[in-house]
């Protein structure tokens, strides 16, 4: 109120509708102004083309699936699928019903899928056909869910005959389409559910709620982040169980652009083939991808690319200038966590680079960038002090904002990821110039990143000392030309043990996913350790760039 104004007390307040941002808003824009727009989806041996009509009307029928299944309101739905159309009316269908979707990895090692289903107490799993033989065996082993719910992609993987398998076709067509109007009153509930590995112990969950997710939506269409809009094509080669597919999917909704999904078909040649095949201006993927794509942009027209964005790694220059010469255009990098919906940088070349010659201009598209809007960043030094955005001072970088995680599922209060005053601790090492473009410089978090996917070096640590063979191992990160990184082991065996590194690996196998066993095994006398007894990765890293022979 204005002082002396005798305004109304309630004229504190603005005089504007509250409405609840919810993805409700987003379906009913789609239904409303896009319907003729497309979904397209890689099947295994084809595609298939729906209309978002199409995806909306089976929307409708999907949430009356879930309510003839009896699926309560708050109640998380597992889904282990590719990219989809079926995982798009997913995507709308249990947040926009009241229910939590939640995606999981199904690359994680069992144990992770197992601790992760129950952690959340899935009570449905919707599961893509073709990923049935890696799903089926651990159903035994959950506690929680219901039903498995089939999505037949073509696959020939058998049929497990089990009560609780339901198929997702018979499903809907056996209902009465939600004729209503889908609501959530309150913006701040939970909406989707996506677990991330930490350093150490179990996977936690971070909890994306309604309002988190249409900002995030809403930032992405911005010119200066991603400048999606109703003429675009948009194909995420993200998965849409990381993250989300980085929002992309709720992205082209609201602006009504076409969605093309790779579905199982993500080898190279079928990606490539589909990025021509449907004009494609904006895609998205890790860069393992864009290197395994790389051999083969020479043969095909992709002109209709806008933007390619490089995320969740860093870019390598080599590889910019080849997609820059063979398609024009340089990759974007962008930055961002699970932990941040994931979006949070994205790299535009601004007025004060106007003058940069090609290739420094390459290499700011090819940094992670200044925030977008609403986020805020800071670096912290090792006494939690700010440190000055000059560009070549490194902090820990930090992260606020409205799409920012405030805690994980579970934990009462914010634990250590998050500082005093409620920042996210990213666990990365940054600097950022005076015009707030950060760099990654470094990681505190002891993980690695293969593929895009993590390892957690500590794990592998616990599971090579598990072998009685070996006194002492650590594990580090270093850098790889198809992966971005490997994790290399560093072994001490016990006196006499014998051991090779082929023993190590071996024993590896039954404790740890196949892509996590290191391809290097390098044994040595003692691990190297900090004053204060730890394992000093530092001095590894080190002594592994010194390291001369690649084995034992
Ligand atoms: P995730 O939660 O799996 O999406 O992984 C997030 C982490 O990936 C970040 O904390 C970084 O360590 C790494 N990351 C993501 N984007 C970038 C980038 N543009 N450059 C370097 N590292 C990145």
């Amino acid at each position: 109120m204005r002082p002396g104004s005798g305004r109304a007390v309630d004229e504190m307040y603005g005089l504007m509708q509250e409405h609840a941002l919810a993805l409700p808003l987003v379906l009913r824009r789609v239904e409303r102004y896009f319907g003729h727009k497309r979904v397209v989806t890689g099947r295994v041996g084809g595609e298939s083309t729906a209309t978002w009509a199409g995806v909306c009307a089976r929307t409708r029928r999907l949430a009356a699936v879930l309510d003839r299944l009896g699926v309560p309101g708050g109640a998380r739905v597992g889904t282990f699928g590719w990219n989809s159309q079926r995982h798009v009316e997913l995507y709308l269908a249990v947040p926009c019903s009241g229910r939590v979707l939640h995606t999981i990895n199904h690359r994680l090692f069992h144990e992770q899928i197992r601790y992760i289903v129950d952690d959340a107490a899935d009570d449905v799993l919707f599961v893509d056909r073709s990923l049935l033989p890696a799903v089926w065996p651990l159903a035994e082993s959950f506690t929680s869910p219901r039903h498995v719910v089939v999505m037949d992609d073509g696959a020939d993987a058998p049929l497990p005959d089990d009560p609780r398998i339901l198929d997702y076709e018979t499903l809907l067509a056996e209902v009465t389409p939600f004729g209503g109007e889908f609501a959530i009153a309150d913006e701040n509930t939970a909406a989707a559910l996506c677990y991330t590995s930490g350093t150490t112990g179990n996977p936690k969950g971070v909890l994306y709620s309604h309002r988190s997710m249409v900002l995030h939506a809403l930032l992405l269409l911005m010119t200066d982040t991603f400048g999606i809009g109703e003429r675009d094509v948009v194909m995420p080669v993200v998965p849409m169980f990381h993250v989300n597919a980085w929002g992309l999917p709720y992205a082209a909704m609201l602006c009504g652009a076409d969605l093309i999904l790779p579905g199982p078909a993500t080898r190279p040649e079928e990606l490539v083939s589909q990025l021509e095949r449907h004009r494609v201006t904006f895609t998205g993927a890790v860069a393992t991808v864009w290197r395994g794509l790389e051999p083969l942009l020479a043969g095909h027209d992709l002109s209709a690319l806008r933007m390619i964005i490089c995320g969740g790694g860093a870019v390598d220059d080599a590889l910019s200038r080849s997609y820059e010469r063979a398609v024009g255009i340089p990759l974007t990098n962008a930055w961002g966590m699970t932990e941040t919906s994931p979006v949070v940088t994205v790299s535009r070349p601004a007025t004060v680079h106007d003058d940069l010659d090609p290739d420094a201009r390459r290499a700011v598209i090819g940094s992670p960038g200044p925030a977008i809007p609403l986020t805020e960043l800071r670096l912290a030094g090792d006494d939690g002090a700010e440190i000055p955005w000059d560009g070549v001072t490194p902090g820990e970088l930090q992260a606020s904002g409205p799409t920012i995680a405030a805690r994980y599922a579970g934990e009462e209060l914010p634990g250590p990821a998050f500082t005093g005053d409620g920042w996210l601790r990213t666990g990365d090492v940054a600097t950022i110039d005076a015009h707030g473009y950060v760099r990654i410089v470094d990681r505190t978090k002891d993980l690695v990143k293969s593929g895009g996917e993590w390892i957690s070096s500590v794990e592998l640590e616990v599971a090579i000392m598990a072998d009685p063979r070996v006194a002492e191992a650590a594990v580090i990160g270093v850098a790889h030309p198809r992966w971005g990184e490997r994790p290399v082991a560093y072994v001490v065996p016990k006196p006499g043990a014998g051991l090779t590194s082929e023993d190590v690996r071996e024993h590896l196998t039954s404790h740890v996913a196949r892509w996590w066993i290191p391809e290097q095994v390098i044994f040595i006398t003692e691990i190297p350790k900090t004053a204060t007894g730890k394992f000093s990765k530092r001095q590894l890293r080190l002594q592994h760039q010194h390291d001369v022979s690649p084995e034992e």
